[in-house]
């Protein structure tokens, strides 16, 4: 069965206009990113602030268009159409967007409603009741209770603002929801009810999801498989737990090692140990060289004179040329 997602190839590159003592160049956010999703898979993309992970989400919800590159969905190429006619397409009822921040994405003007009722117009062609029934069934579903319905988002919590924003999402029956850090503007208390309840609806509806974090201990909690990038290229991908238990790319390696740990009861908490130096510029990078080479404890002279390629058997692949363990 071919894949829900197949990505292959994507390039996004921008424009960056000259600086103080810097001159004019190109960020490639993302590069060379090939990448698959089965059905009904949770796929966790992750890697530190400005790694390209927001960027891809944002290739693959049709939000922008690559320079490069097929997004094939269902078979069907979406990177030919452009974004901006992509909200008309057959095709947009079935990848729908969780924001980070429900507040933010929310027309303050709708109510809880109203605003799961605007896409089931738009992209289900519902009309009149029969928008408003499909409608209560979608927000029944993340569990908002009916006294709250007609209210504006202003009147909700964080976290009804939050199921209001699943359901918007679900409404339209999507196979593929792509979730940008959909918890991480949340008590940590919302946050793992929100999780359960995206763990559930993934379960009673099918839904294949695109889980973009920074946040380690949630991705490991809720997806089945982890793609790691780096400035702007995929560096590891493989099952979550594998990848967790024994990660290859010396750069995984040190994310894990960098998870808050939580304290035994009475303990002071452990010390967090830090990623050691900072990423160097995604401005015109060389492409000859590993990106990581100058944080990487194993850097060898291989590293700065020709850039690893993903590879490896299966569903195990790492791009890099002295890994920590058979990527198996
Ligand atoms: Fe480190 Fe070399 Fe692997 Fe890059 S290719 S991550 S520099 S060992
Ligand atoms: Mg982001």
């Amino acid at each position: 069965m071919t894949a829900l997602l197949d990505l292959q190839g994507l390039h996004r590159r921008f424009r960056v206009p000259e600086a103080a003592g810097r001159p004019a160049g190109w960020l490639h956010a993302v590069e060379d990113v090939s990448l698959t999703l089965g059905r009904g898979e949770a796929l966790g993309l992750v890697g530190e602030s400005g790694c390209g992970k927001s960027t891809l989400a944002g290739l693959v919800a049709r939000l922008a268009d690559p320079d490069q590159g097929r997004i094939l969905f269902d078979g069907e190429d979406l990177a030919r159409l452009p974004a901006r006619r992509a909200a008309h397409a057959p095709w947009r009822r079935r990848i729908q967007m969780v924001f980070q921040d429900p507040g933010e994405s929310l027309d303050p003007r709708l109510t809880a409603i109203q605003a799961v009722m605007r896409p089931l117009r738009r992209l289900n062609g519902l009309k009149g009741a029969a928008a408003e029934t499909a409608a209560r069934r979608a927000l029944d579903r993340v569990h908002l209770p009916r006294s709250l319905h007609d209210r504006l988002p202003h009147q909700l919590s964080g976290g009804q603002l939050a199921r209001v924003g699943i359901a918007r999402a679900i409404a339209p029956g999507p196979d593929l929801l792509i979730l940008d850090e959909p918890t991480s503007a949340l008590d940590v208390s919302i946050q793992a009810v929100i999780l359960t309840l995206l763990h559930d609806l993934r379960a009673e509806l099918g839904l294949a999801c695109l889980f973009v974090s920074h946040d380690l201990n949630v991705v490991r909690l809720v997806t089945d498989r982890v793609a790691v990038m780096y400035l702007g290229r995929l560096i590891e991908t493989g099952p979550t737990a594998r990848v967790f238990d024994a990660p290859a790319h010396p750069y995984t390696a040190g994310l894990i090692a960098a998870i808050p740990r939580i304290p035994a009861p009475g303990a002071p908490p452990p010390p967090r140990r830090r990623l050691a130096g900072e990423p160097a510029s995604p401005i015109d990078p060389d492409p000859q060289r590993c990106r990581f080479e100058g944080r990487c404890p194993r850097a060898a002279a291989i590293c700065r004179e020709r850039m690893p390629q993903l590879a490896g058997q299966g569903a195990r692949q790492v791009a890099c040329h002295l890994p920590l363990a058979d990527p198996v």
